[in-house]
């Protein structure tokens, strides 16, 4: 009888002990748009249904609605009193001339991811889109891609890299192979030290467990983020099923102070 007084009171602690690590976890998604059939209603219900908190982000950058500081100054203006956190979402390259420091600084949080760039001919090349893609050689296109992602981490003001280790469809059947475990590190450690946070993309399913348990190994943070194109959220399980599986916990995760707006 006290052996199962014993394993009961165990049980209970252990439960307990459990709900408080479940509790302290940060259940976010930092990348939510506002698009396709998601409206503000229904991601405010969304939100309150999956207790997930949201991050609304905004495309900013050259080619997309929000080019300008005034119109980035009117949609936050238009989120006043929201329940989310405002993100900029740092298209292309150019972005950090397009807007001043001063209205950069009244988002919650900027990201950016290494999907959109000028290659060496000049030409703009967006990585999803598959006829602006070449990859004559996939060893360099590698090499030139990390080479592209550490620039970026190390010289454009964000906090997470998103949609990352991102491989355009011609090449993405070998992703484990190309992404070798040093050009793994050189992406983690330029996330590290210039204190960006890795998104773990919900849409595209990256990165890999192999490239998430490496960053964990060296210190990075992460961000959970869907990337999504409609009300179709799918409620963040390949990030849950990553936070199980390289057991990640609170202190793994992106810490922001957000704004007073
Ligand atoms: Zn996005």
């Amino acid at each position: 009888m006290k052996k199962i007084q014993a394993i009961l009171v165990l049980v209970f602690l252990c439960t307990g002990i459990m709900a408080q690590v479940k509790s302290d976890f940060p259940l976010i998604d930092y990348h939510v748009h506002l698009k396709g059939d998601l409206t503000y209603e229904k991601a405010v219900e969304h939100s309150r249904q999956t207790g997930i908190k949201y991050g609304i982000a905004l495309n900013c950058g050259m080619g997309f609605p929000t080019q300008t500081d005034s119109a980035a100054l009117a949609w936050l203006g238009s989120m006043k009193g929201s329940p989310f956190m405002l993100a900029m979402q740092a298209e292309g390259r150019e972005w950090v001339k397009l807007f001043s420091p001063a209205v950069i600084a009244k988002f919650d949080y900027v990201f950016t991811d290494a999907m959109t760039y000028t290659d060496a001919s000049g030409k703009r090349v967006r990585l999803w889109i598959k006829e602006e893609v070449t990859v004559p050689d996939k060893q360099k296109f590698m090499d030139d891609l990390v080479g592209r992602i550490g620039k970026i981490l190390s010289t454009e003001p964000v906090n997470i890299y998103v949609n990352p280790t991102f491989l355009p469809e011609c090449i993405a059947g070998e992703y484990d192979k190309l992404w070798t475990r040093e050009r793994m590190l050189k992406v983690i450690e330029f996330a590290v030290k210039n204190h960006v946070a890795i998104e773990i993309n919900n849409r595209y399913r990256i990165p890999s467990e192999r490239f998430i348990v490496l960053a964990k190994k060296h210190g990075a943070k992460f961000a959970f983020g869907t990337n999504n194109t409609d009300s179709n959220m799918g409620d963040l399980d390949y990030c849950l099923l990553m936070k199980k599986r390289v057991g990640l916990t609170a202190k793994d995760m992106l810490v922001l102070k957000i704004k007073q707006k």
